[in-house]
C-alpha cells in the first residue's frame, strides 16, 4: 500500500488538519516553510492526471480553503501551491497530492523559473491547440 493511503487509514501517523469523506489534509513530514501543507484525494490516484474529475474539483476546493486558513493563522505573506506530476518533475509519492507552501517574507527558497532558449512557438501552437 502507498505510504499516503496509510496516512489516510492512520496506519502511519501524521498531523492531520483537515478531513472529510473524501479528502485528507496534514503537515508535510519535511516542510519547506512552515505550515507547509499537503492535500490529498482519500481514494488512491497516481497524480493531478487520473484524479476522477469531481473528486479533483474537491481536493482543489479543499487546497483552496486552506490556503485561506494558513494565511489567515499563520500571517505568510504568500503561499506557493503546486502538484508535482511524474518523477521527472519531482514526484516522489505516487499517490496525487497539491502542496501548500505558505511564503514568508525574505524566504531563501523561492520556486523561480529560468528561461529556455531555441522554442519552436509556432511548432508548439501547432501541436497543443
Ligand atoms: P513530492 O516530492 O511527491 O511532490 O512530495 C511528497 C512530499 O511528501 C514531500 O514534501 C515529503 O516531505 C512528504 N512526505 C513523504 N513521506 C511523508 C510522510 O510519511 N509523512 C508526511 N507527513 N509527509 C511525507
Ligand atoms: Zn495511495
Amino acid at each position: 500500500m502507498c505510504i499516503f493511503c496509510s496516512i489516510v487509514n492512520k496506519e502511519i501517523p501524521s498531523y492531520c488538519i483537515y478531513e472529510d469523506d473524501t479528502v485528507f489534509a496534514f503537515l508535510d513530514i519535511n516542510p519547506t516553510a512552515k505550515g507547509h501543507t499537503l492535500v490529498i484525494p482519500k481514494e488512491h490516484c497516481i497524480s493531478f492526471l487520473d484524479c476522477p474529475a469531481t473528486l479533483r474539483n474537491h481536493v482543489f476546493e479543499v487546497a483552496q480553503m486552506l490556503a485561506n486558513r494558513l494565511e489567515k493563522q499563520l500571517n505568510c505573506d504568500g503561499i506557493n501551491m503546486l502538484s508535482n506530476i511524474h518523477e521527472a518533475a519531482g514526484q516522489s509519492v505516487e499517490h496525487f497530492h497539491v502542496h501548500l507552501i505558505p511564503r514568508y517574507k525574505g524566504d531563501t527558497e523561492i520556486i523561480h523559473f529560468h528561461e529556455t532558449k531555441d522554442i519552436d512557438f509556432e511548432e508548439l501552437k501547432r501541436k497543443l491547440k
